[in-house]
């Protein structure tokens, strides 16, 4: 054999394989796990004592030996240490695919991607004043941050393109699917028929009836964005984070493209204020 190939078989010795093997184990468990709990309403919390539970570790093994106490503690937090970092990795995932996606877009594919989301918003726009026209009493909601699979996974699948024909086909009133609420989801309706929590805030008029409580009450547990068609006023609503406003084709119009196209303009935005807020610049 030669002395390469024998130094070779020495790195990958037995011990480091069994050490490989520990870390793949965990991070398989840890990815099964999020992916099970992806877009329930505890992801985030989950999130969050994952990583604090990941980073503790690590911060404590800094802190020890820097200062050469808790040698016994040491053992312990080295061998979950060095599975922390690929398992930190998997939990902020999402947030990491975000930053490198934003990363790599171009001015022109951002334009692009813009474009079609306008086109789902005008379908928006026309279905809800269509219903509104002829009164038929309809409920929508736009998943945003905040995963509503849970809703989803209640209602009967639909996974089709966003039409306006299809939403009004959809609430018509002799049609199986027209009672409960459809659900848009990254760009195409999800689900019809779902069921939202009803909100028990004291909102006045139009807020009194069930379509609209659960349209606000879905907007109070959730960051998505609802449309309400009044089926007795014919009025449009736009509701969100627990406030519902009266709008005309207009209005509704700005507010869906302020929420759903300009997301992620304003997230660039907040970035990039944040990063001249901590170089010391203050913009007027
Ligand atoms: P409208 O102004 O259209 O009459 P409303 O706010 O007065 O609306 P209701 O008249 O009670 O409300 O509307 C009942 C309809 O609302 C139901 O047929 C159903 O389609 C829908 N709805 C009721 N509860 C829920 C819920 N929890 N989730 C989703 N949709 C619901
Ligand atoms: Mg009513």
């Amino acid at each position: 054999m030669s002395s390469f190939l024998e130094g070779f078989w020495n790195a990958v010795s037995w011990v480091r394989l069994e050490y490989l093997v520990e870390i793949l184990v965990i991070y398989l468990v840890i990815y099964a796990f999020l992916r099970f709990m992806e877009g329930t309403r505890g992801e985030g919390i989950l999130k969050g004592i994952a990583l604090l539970m990941l980073t503790f570790p690590i911060l404590l093994a800094i802190v020890a030996e820097r200062f050469e106490r808790f040698d016994r503690l040491l053992v312990i937090i080295r061998f979950f240490g060095a599975a922390a970092i690929p398992a930190i990795v998997i939990v902020v995932q999402p947030e990491l695919r975000r930053a490198l996606v934003r990363l790599g877009q171009t001015r022109l594919f951002g334009l692009f991607l813009k474009r079609e989301t306008k086109g789902i918003v005008e379908e928006i726009v026309r279905a809800a004043f269509r219903m509104s026209r002829r009164k038929i009493g309809a409920l929508v909601a736009i998943e945003r941050e905040v995963g509503l699979r849970n809703y989803i996974e209640h209602g009967t699948q639909v996974d089709a393109v966003v039409t306006s024909g299809l939403l009004s086909t959809i609430f018509f009133p002799g049609s199986d699917l027209h009672d409960g609420a459809v659900v848009i989801r990254e760009g195409r309706i999800a689900a019809a028929g779902c069921l939202f929590p009803l909100s028990d805030s004291p909102g006045a008029g139009n807020a009194a009836g069930t379509r609209h409580r659960a349209g606000l009450g879905l907007s109070e547990e959730t960051d998505a964005i609802v449309i309400v068609v009044s089926e007795e006023t014919g009025n449009v609503s736009f509701v969100s984070r627990g406030e519902i406003e009266k709008v005309d084709t207009d209005r509704l119009r700005e507010l869906l493209v302020r929420h759903f196209v300009d997301l992620e303009e304003q997230e660039e935005m907040a970035e990039m204020e944040d990063m001249s807020d901590s170089a010391g610049y203050k913009g007027a």
